[in-house]
Parts: structure tokens; C-alpha cells; sequence
């Protein structure tokens, strides 16, 4: 059998599968691409054909107004035969339509995880390890002091501020893609039947995963209610606008924000944020483990985040691990998508 590094490369552009002649996640347009999800580090323009979720192709035409000049949906373990390499989706566990890409080729197999987590998201299919020779894995989290709690939790004590301040807007900074719906999920499962408010930059994918069949309640436009409208509400915004104009002009607003990062108290801090929501779409440390153990793979690959924590964790269990060191993906909360939605106007 082949080992995977010799039809597995990274080259510019990023992972790149020799014999099958594609890219996973591409960060520069390519001829044929293979993509994970939906987010913008992950999903960009200019790809001539496209191999993704029927989910995440919606999502990418709703975001960049096409994906790909031609584009095939790959159902959940639905095989398709790219030059000699059986290439497959499974669940991640992401956003809507995340998924890992399995590949095999002479009898040996990879998967590449895209960004993943392993809690239940009402939003998104959950995640379901495939075995394979090489995983090649994120580690966005990939420290010890990243113990994501329940999410439900959190989203209890966002509920019970929301009690104690009546007389307060709770606005609750989340990216567009992904993390907003499934506060609005937690939000309906834990018995929030009411309006929830939406900043303009958040509505259009909310919009894409109702018509996905992601059922979300009623959902109203918060830049233009009136401010005595709002108090007592949940308004959800980008994360770029809750410290600015758009937020102060709320009634005496208890500023939030849902993020993996908000386990850093500094990073609340700095950011303004009085209610921190350690809501994550990537997995914890504790995740990643387990996720290594499930897997069985002899080898582990990382594509970027905090790899030598979790690199010595495998060699710790007696993995081989390679850091790849791609450059050009990051995670929502930090990077794009935030920043992307504080240039639309609100
Ligand atoms: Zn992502
Ligand atoms: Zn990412």
C-alpha cells in the first residue's frame, strides 16, 4: 500500500491529492476542489468544478454567488471515483453541511477533518470518525486549558441574565455562518419561544438554513426596531458590532459574546464583554483526544492551530504526528467571517 504522504501533498494552494488531481479547502482558486464547509477560509471563490454537501453549495452560493463554474453533492457516504481514489463525506459536526473528506487510494486511506466538533449541534449533522491510516486533523483548541462546558449551560446563564435585567437588551455577538443559528436552536430548545432580534448582517444565512429545513422560530430585524422594542430582548450581532454605535444605541445593552475564546479571560475583557458565552464550533481539548483515540489512525497530521500540544499528545499514545503548517485558515471567531460582517452595513 501506498503511505499517504506520497499522494497527500501540501503544495501552494494547500493539501493536494496527486493522483486524484484535486485540492481539499483550496486557499487559491484550482481547477477541481474538494470542500469541507461552508466558512471563508475554507470555501473560496474561483474554483472551476466543486465536490462538496449539498448543504455547503448552498451555502457557498448564498455567500459568494456561486460555487464553482460546475459543481456535484456528495450525499453522506455517497462514493464517488476521482482518477483512481474513492473520495467520501462524513459528518463533522461543524455548521450545516460540514464535512470530513475520506479518501482512498490503492488501500490506503485518509480523512481530512475540516474544522470539527463533537457535542450535538441541533443545526448540523454530528460528527462520525471514519478509520483511516493518516487523519489529518484541526487543533484550533488544542490545549489543556480548553474545557468547553455544556453549551446548554451556557446558554442557561445567558437566560437567567436575561431575567435578572428585564430592563436591559441582551446583545449576544456570534459570526453569521454557523454559531448564530445554533444560538437560536439552543435558545428554542431551552424554551425561548419569543422573538429573537437579528443584525442585518446575520439574516441572509439565517435564511439559508431555514430553507435548508433548520427550523429557527420567528426571527425580526433588530436595526430597525425601536429601542424600547428591545428591552428585555435577545439581539444577536455580529461580533465586530457589539462594542460599537450599532450596540450603544441599545437600552443600557449587557454586551455577550458566544465563542471558544471567551475561556480566556483577558479576551473578554479586552473586547468589552460582560456576559461570556464559551460556545464553540471547534472541538476542546478533550474532544481532539478522544477524537484520536476513535479514529485508530497510526498517524496524525495537523493542519493548523496549536499543534504541539497535540502532536505530543499523539506521540504520547505512540502516533507519528506532522505538523503541515497551512497557512491561510483560522478560526470564525478571530478572523473573516467577524471581520467580514462588520463591512456589511448594518
Ligand atoms: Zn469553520
Ligand atoms: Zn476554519
Amino acid at each position: 500500500m501506498p503511505h499517504p504522504e506520497t499522494w497527500l501533498k501540501v503544495v501552494p494552494g494547500g493539501l493536494y491529492c496527486e493522483p486524484g488531481g484535486f485540492f481539499i479547502d483550496p486557499t487559491r482558486p484550482v481547477d477541481r476542489a474538494v470542500i469541507t464547509h461552508g466558512h471563508s477560509d475554507h470555501a473560496r471563490p474561483g474554483h472551476r468544478a466543486v465536490l462538496a454537501t449539498a448543504d455547503t453549495l448552498a451555502i457557498m452560493q448564498a455567500r459568494m454567488g456561486h460555487a464553482g463554474d460546475t459543481s456535484q453533492a456528495l450525499a453522506w457516504h455517497e462514493p464517488v471515483t476521482v482518477n483512481g481514489v474513492k473520495v467520501w463525506l462524513s459528518p463533522a459536526g461543524h455548521v450545516l453541511g460540514s464535512a470530513q473528506v475520506a479518501m482512498e487510494y490503492q488501500g490506503s486511506r485518509a480523512v481530512v477533518s475540516g474544522d470539527y466538533k463533537r457535542v450535538a449541534d441541533p443545526t448540523c449533522a454530528g460528527f462520525e470518525p471514519v478509520s483511516c491510516d493518516v487523519f489529518v486533523t484541526e487543533a484550533t483548541f488544542a490545549l489543556p486549558v480548553f474545557a468547553h462546558p455544556p453549551p446548554e449551560a451556557e446558554i442557561r446563564r445567558l437566560l437567567d441574565s436575561v431575567a435578572l435585567f428585564p430592563d436591559r437588551t441582551h446583545v449576544v455577538g456570534c459570526y453569521a455562518l454557523g454559531k448564530c443559528q445554533r444560538l437560536i436552536a439552543l435558545l428554542r430548545q431551552a424554551g425561548w419561544d419569543g422573538p429573537i432580534w437579528l443584525h442585518g448582517a446575520l439574516a441572509s444565512m439565517c435564511e439559508v438554513y431555514r430553507a435548508r429545513g433548520v427550523e429557527l422560530g420567528e426571527l425580526r430585524p433588530a436595526t430597525a426596531a425601536a429601542k424600547a422594542s428591545l428591552v428585555g430582548a435577545i439581539v444577536l450581532a455580529p461580533p465586530g458590532a457589539i462594542a460599537d454605535r450599532w450596540a450603544r444605541r441599545l437600552e443600557d445593552p449587557v454586551v455577550g459574546l458566544a465563542s471558544g475564546w471567551m475561556r480566556v479571560r483577558q479576551r473578554a475583557k479586552s473586547r468589552g464583554v460582560e456576559l461570556p458565552l464559551v460556545i464553540s464550533d471547534h472541538a476542546d481539548w478533550n474532544e481532539l483526544n478522544a477524537t484520536l483515540d476513535e479514529v485508530g489512525a497510526p498517524e496524525v497530521w495537523v493542519t493548523h492551530g496549536r499543534e504541539e500540544a497535540l502532536i505530543h499528545a499523539a506521540g504520547m499514545r505512540g502516533l507519528r504526528g506532522r505538523a503541515l503548517r497551512l497557512v491561510g485558515y483560522d478560526d470564525e471567531d478571530d478572523s473573516a467571517d467577524a471581520v467580514a460582517t462588520e463591512e456589511v452595513s448594518a
